[in-house]
C-alpha cells in the first residue's frame, strides 16, 4: 500500500465496491475496508439453512442491477457475473388461481390486466420505453450537477412519476393492474400515497420491459465477487473483517468514501447532528426457505417467474405498508415480496430441491416473529406450501441490523423512502455525496438514487471524489 492512498472506501456493498472500481479505473490508488469477513453487503450468498442450499440473505432479484448504467459499463461478465432470466420477470397471483404478470413484453403484460386496462398500461409505459437508456441514466444520476441528456423525456417522466401512486392507479379500472402496480411501489417500501411513488412503480415496470428482472447465477454474491475481482485487477485492495469505528482506524488518504448509514458516518467522523433529520423507515421480516420442490403456486404463471408479489388486492398492500410504516404495528396480513431463484438456477440447491425467500414489512426495530402470518399468506396462494419446507432461517429487524450496520432497525433501504427523502437524501442539498469534511464522502443507498443493487450511488459519489482529487 502506498504511504498516502488516493481514496479509502469503508464498506464493500455494491455502492462501496462500485465507487472503488470507478476511482481505480481512473488511476487512483484505492483500498476498501469491510466489517464482515466477506464482501457484498446486501449482495451476498450463504448456506443459511442446510448444506448445498445457497441463499441470498438480502437481494436476489436484479431489475436495477441489469439496468444499471454503472454495471453495464464494466466488464463484469468477464469476472463471472451471469444474469439468468426466467420466462416471466414477475408474477402477481390472486387467490382464485389467476395472475397478472410483468412480462418482458408490454403487450403480454397489458393483456394480463384485462381489456379495460390494457390500453391504459400501454399508453403509460410505451413513450418512456423507447428512451429508457437515456432516461435511466438521467434519473439515476440525480440530483444533477450536469445537464440531463434528454431533459424533455426526464421532465415528462417527472410529470408522470411525481404524483402519489394512488393517483396513478386511478387510471386503472380493474384490480389486476392496480394490485400489480401497488406491489411494485412496495418494493422500496414507500407508503403508496407518498410523493413520487408513481415513479417507483414505473421504474420497476420499465426496467422489466427493457432488460428483465434476472437473478445472478450462483447467487447475488457473484455480483460482489465480480466487482471485487475487477477492482483487484485494477490495483485496488480489499480488507475484510475490519470494522471502522473512527477515522483514525483508517490509513492516510486524500479522500474517504463511506458506504455506511449517515448516522454511522456522523459517529465515525464526528459530524455531531449533521444528519439528525435523516429518518429510517419500516423494517422487514425475512424468511429464507430450503424447499423439497417448487412452491405449489395455484396460478401457473407464478411457477415460471423469479419474483412473485403476494397480496390479494391493492387495498391489502396499502393496509400492510401503512401498518408497518405509519401505525407502528406488524400487519395481520403482510404483503409479501418473494423470490425463487431456483426457477432458473439449479446451482442454488441439491437436485430437485429449491431455495426461496419471502419478506413482509414490519415497524422499524420490531422484535416479534412474523413467520406464522407469512406462511398463512403463502398458503392462500400456494396451498401445501408448508409441506414443502425442509428448513427455514428467519431474520427480523434486530438480526438484519446485526448482519449489516446499514440496515438500521431492519430498514433495508438505509433510510425511509418517503416524502422528499425518497428523492433528496441524506439531506436537502445539491451535493448529497459531500459531507462537512472536504475529504469525506458518503456513497451508500442513503444517497440518490436510493436503495437497490445498482451501484449508482457509488458511481455518482466517485464522480464527486475524483473532481475533488483533481483539484487538490
Ligand atoms: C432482505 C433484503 C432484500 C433485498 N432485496 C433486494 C432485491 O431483491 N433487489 C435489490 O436490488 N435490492 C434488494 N435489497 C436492497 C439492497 O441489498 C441494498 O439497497 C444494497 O445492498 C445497498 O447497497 P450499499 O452498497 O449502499 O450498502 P450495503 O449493501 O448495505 O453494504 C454496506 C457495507 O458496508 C459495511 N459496513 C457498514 N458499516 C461499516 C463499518 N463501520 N466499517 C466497515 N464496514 C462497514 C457493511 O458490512 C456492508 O458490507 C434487499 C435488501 C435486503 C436486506
Amino acid at each position: 500500500m502506498p504511504s498516502m492512498l488516493d481514496a479509502v472506501v469503508v464498506g464493500a456493498g455494491p455502492n462501496g465496491l462500485t465507487a472503488a472500481v470507478e476511482l481505480a479505473r481512473r488511476g487512483f490508488s484505492v483500498a476498501v475496508f469491510e466489517a464482515r469477513d466477506t464482501v457484498g453487503g446486501g449482495a451476498r450468498t450463504e448456506e443459511l439453512t442446510l448444506p448445498g442450499f445457497r441463499h441470498d440473505p438480502c437481494s436476489a432479484a436484479h431489475p436495477l442491477g441489469v439496468n444499471s448504467p454503472a454495471f453495464r459499463a464494466m466488464p463484469l461478465t468477464r469476472y463471472g457475473l451471469e444474469w439468468l432470466h426466467a420466462d416471466l420477470p414477475m408474477a402477481h397471483p390472486f387467490p382464485d388461481g389467476t395472475a397478472a404478470v410483468l412480462a418482458r413484453s408490454v403487450a403480454e403484460t397489458a393483456a394480463s390486466f384485462g381489456p379495460r386496462d390494457a390500453g391504459t398500461y400501454r399508453r403509460l409505459v410505451e413513450p418512456f420505453l423507447s428512451r429508457w437508456d437515456t432516461l435511466a441514466h438521467d434519473f439515476m444520476s440525480l440530483p444533477l450537477t450536469a445537464l440531463p441528456r434528454d431533459p424533455v423525456t426526464l421532465a415528462r417522466f417527472g410529470l408522470a412519476g411525481l404524483p402519489p401512486s394512488t393517483w396513478l392507479m386511478r387510471r386503472f379500472r380493474d384490480e389486476r393492474a392496480k394490485a400489480l402496480f401497488a406491489g411494485l411501489v412496495g418494493h422500496v417500501m414507500a407508503p403508496l400515497d407518498g410523493i413520487a411513488t408513481s415513479a417507483v412503480g414505473l421504474v420497476f415496470a420499465l426496467a422489466a420491459h427493457a432488460r428483465g428482472w434476472p437473478v445472478a447465477r450462483g447467487g447475488s454474491q457473484s455480483i460482489s465477487d465480480a466487482l471485487t475481482a475487477y477492482l483487484t485487477d485494477l490495483g485496488g485492495t480489499v480488507h475484510t473483517g475490519y470494522e471502522v469505528k473512527r477515522l483514525d482506524d483508517l490509513p492516510p488518504a486524500r479522500a474517504y468514501v463511506f458506504d455506511t448509514s449517515p448516522t454511522a458516518l456522523a459517529r465515525i467522523a464526528g459530524f455531531g447532528g449533521h444528519y439528525e433529520r435523516y429518518r429510517y423507515g419500516a423494517g422487514v421480516f425475512k424468511i429464507d426457505y430450503a424447499l423439497d420442490g417448487p412452491v405449489p403456486w395455484r396460478a401457473p404463471e407464478a411457477r415460471t417467474a423469479t419474483t412473485v408479489q403476494v397480496a390479494a388486492s391493492s387495498a391489502e398492500i396499502g393496509t400492510a405498508l401503512r401498518a408497518a410504516s405509519r401505525e407502528n404495528r406488524a400487519p395481520d396480513t403482510p404483503f409479501l415480496i418473494t423470490v425463487q431463484p431456483s426457477v432458473v438456477d439449479p446451482s442454488r440447491a441439491p437436485e430437485g430441491k429449491q431455495v426461496f425467500w419471502a419478506y413482509g414489512h414490519v415497524p422499524n426495530g420490531w422484535t416479534g416473529d412474523l413467520t406464522d402470518a407469512v406462511e398463512r399468506q403463502l398458503e392462500r396462494f400456494a396451498p401445501g406450501f408448508r409441506d414443502r419446507v425442509l428448513a427455514r432461517a428467519t431474520a427480523g429487524p434486530p438480526q438484519l441490523a446485526a448482519r449489516n450496520a446499514n440496515y438500521v432497525g431492519g430498514d433495508i433501504g438505509t433510510g425511509a423512502a418517503d416524502g422528499l427523502q425518497l428523492l433528496l437524501r441524506p439531506r436537502l442539498t445539491l451535493h448529497p455525496y459531500a459531507t462537512p469534511h472536504p475529504a469525506v464522502f458518503i456513497c451508500s443507498s442513503a444517497t440518490p438514487p436510493g436503495p437497490g443493487v445498482h451501484g449508482m450511488s457509488g458511481h455518482n459519489a466517485a464522480k464527486a471524489v475524483w473532481r475533488r482529487l483533481r483539484q487538490s
